[in-house]
């Protein structure tokens, strides 16, 4: 092990059900069977930096008590997660409800629970202290991320996925290293649209570092005082692309961790990604260290 990354961030339970078609209000439909599935963007990223290898993984968030909590716990340890600093809370564990039409598109109701409730505690901000790498999300509370990037070690990464969309404090722009965003937050954030070196460009007007994730045709890849760089996607058989780009997160996170520079850390992450979208669901879907270093020859 040669880094220390700390995810602090959500874990929901996915609860998965096919429909014929999205019901409208006041309206019950009859689906498929109901697939229970471990999820959320904190729990999903540390997933696949603990499988990317190379870097120790702690995830910080909070669960519930319940059943779900269980389910959670036991994805994340299989995969090589230190759960030994996860907080327990008295609320359900974070839930979402997923309806999948035939056409593939998702309709999702997020109960957040145990996640809005995630409150630094003193063992969470002394691992942060000691980590290289700092990975959040938007999925739990601004005041956590603001505590987590205030935690970090000078000369550690601060790095956001800002996602889900949603406006950034200028005090919390300020603490950040690096930002990874989808297009459409791309866009969100720099309140323009463009292309992605246009919109890279203005978001480094805030932040130092910027990794805009392209779908199938990759990323881009922008830092101050760098050349941009696109990283070009890999073309495969796309099956289910939930949580592509948590797992380009993560992957991403473990590759700086392992002093990788961010053009090489973003390209590793994108193989990562791209078999990730073969396979259905989002953790079972992370590939291992071994399995992206067989793609990328
Ligand atoms: P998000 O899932 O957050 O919307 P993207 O769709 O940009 O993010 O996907 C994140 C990453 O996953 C991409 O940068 C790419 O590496 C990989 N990826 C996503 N969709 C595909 C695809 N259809 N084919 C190959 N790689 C993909």
């Amino acid at each position: 092990m040669t880094g220390q990354v700390v995810v602090v961030g959500s874990a929901n339970v996915d609860l998965v059900v096919d429909v014929p078609r999205h019901p409208g209000g006041g309206e019950t439909i009859l689906g498929g069977d109901l697939r229970r599935t471990p999820g959320g963007k904190g729990a999903n990223q540390a997933v696949a930096a603990a499988r990317a290898g190379g870097a120790e993984t702690t995830f910080a968030g909070a669960l519930g008590t319940d059943e779900s909590a269980e389910l959670l716990l036991t994805s994340l340890e299989r995969a090589g997660v230190r759960t030994d600093l996860v907080s327990r809370v008295d609320a359900p564990t974070g839930t979402a409800l997923i309806t999948v039409s035939p056409d593939g598109e998702n309709a999702i109701v997020v109960a957040p629970g145990a996640n809005a409730r995630l409150e630094l505690t003193a063992a969470q901000v002394e691992r942060i202290a000691h980590a290289d790498v700092v990975l959040a999300q938007l999925e739990i509370p601004l005041g956590t991320v603001r505590a987590a990037a205030a935690a970090r070690r000078p000369g550690a990464v601060m790095a956001l996925n800002a996602a889900p969309s949603r406006d950034l404090p200028a005090d919390l722009w300020d603490a950040l290293d690096l930002l990874v965003v989808n297009e459409h937050e791309a866009a969100d954030l720099a309140h323009t649209d463009g292309t992605p070196e246009d919109l890279a460009k203005v978001l480094l007007e805030r932040v130092l570092a910027v990794v805009i994730t392209l779908g199938a045709d990759g990323s881009l890849v922008a830092e101050r005082d760098r050349p941009t760089v696109r990283v070009p996607g890999i073309r495969v058989e796309a099956v289910d692309t939930t949580g592509a780009g948590d797992t380009f997160c993560g992957v991403l996170a473990a590759g700086l961790a392992r002093g990788l520079a961010l053009p090489e850390a973003a390209r590793l992450a994108g193989v990562a990604a791209a078999l990730a979208v073969t396979r259905p669901g989002a953790q079972d879907a992370v590939p291992t260290a071994a399995e992206v270093e067989e793609s990328s020859r």
